[in-house]
């Protein structure tokens, strides 16, 4: 994630994520002889299924946070991501950006490529290169695989598949809110930057955005809006430090990515969606 979740807020996100799943996965039981029930088809098999998994978090996420979604937002947020993949291997389409409304100053990304944006992160953004910042970390987690990696790691890709196995459906509901506590390593968050600036380099976009970004946050932080970002996040300084030191000496030759009247309005509209 590009920063930590606050703690209260993650403990009512859990419980609603276990919720949720028991819920559905309640109903996965009931229905499970329809084959239309395609969602839970690939769990049922007691294989994971990195993209149904996916839909299932993407569930969860959408009932503690509503997803914003208007022809402006989707036009912004396609026009982020084309731009992205210009000079990169991924397509575009391979990636499913989603806007909610939270006031709360995060990004994070989940199984099956989705990438989960939160209003309040939008705010903050100044231009749409500190967003461009943000976007191209969270690829990055999920081009390097971390998100998998980490629930390997963590033993719960095998608690689902045997889980699933058994029928245990309140243990895979347990397993999946796992999912949301999941914190990567400072390796594999060096690397999301690390890979993520070169991502902005090989589409010629100004990647200063990313440390920008990462001062405000500590601002942020230090005027005592956040308390818990620091406590989670003491690397936050030297990882500015870091993308700085890349950026110093840069020639600019960066294209913009959009104008700033058209960035002005895609914070208008964002509001307007709410
Ligand atoms: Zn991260």
């Amino acid at each position: 994630m590009f920063w930590s979740v606050k703690k209260a807020n993650m403990k009512t996100f859990l419980l609603r994520f276990g919720i949720t799943l028991a819920v559905l996965i309640g109903l996965w039981f009931v229905f499970s002889r329809i084959p239309a029930k395609e969602t839970f088809h690939s769990l049922a098999q007691g294989k994971f299924d990195e993209e149904k998994f996916g839909e299932l978090a993407m569930d969860a996420v959408f009932m503690e946070s509503k997803e914003l979604k208007s022809d402006s937002i989707d036009f912004v947020m396609n026009k982020l991501v084309n731009r992205l993949s210009e000079g990169n291997l991924f397509p575009a389409s391979k990636f499913h950006i989603h806007v909610v409304n939270n006031n709360e100053v995060n990004a994070f990304a989940l199984p099956g490529n989705h990438v989960v944006v939160h209003s309040g992160l939008i705010y903050m953004c100044d231009n749409p290169e500190e967003l461009l910042g943000v976007l191209a970390h969270e690829i990055a987690h999920l081009e390097k695989r971390h998100v998998y990696e980490r629930m390997k790691t963590e033993g719960i890709i095998t608690l689902i598949e045997g889980a699933v196995a058994q029928g245990g459906g309140a243990t895979i509901a347990t397993a999946v809110g796992e999912l949301a506590g999941l914190a990567f390593s400072r390796d594999q968050e060096s690397e999301a930057d690390e890979v993520g600036f070169n991502f902005l380099m090989n589409a010629n976009v100004r990647p200063n955005g990313m440390a920008t970004l990462f001062r405000k946050m500590k601002e942020e932080t230090l005027a005592g809006y956040t308390p818990e970002f620091m406590s989670t996040h003491p690397e936050l300084e030297s990882r500015a430090l870091n993308i700085e030191s890349k950026c110093a000496g840069l020639p600019n030759t960066f294209v913009p990515v959009m104008s700033a009247e058209e960035w002005e309005n895609f914070q208008i509209n964002l509001r307007l969606a709410l």
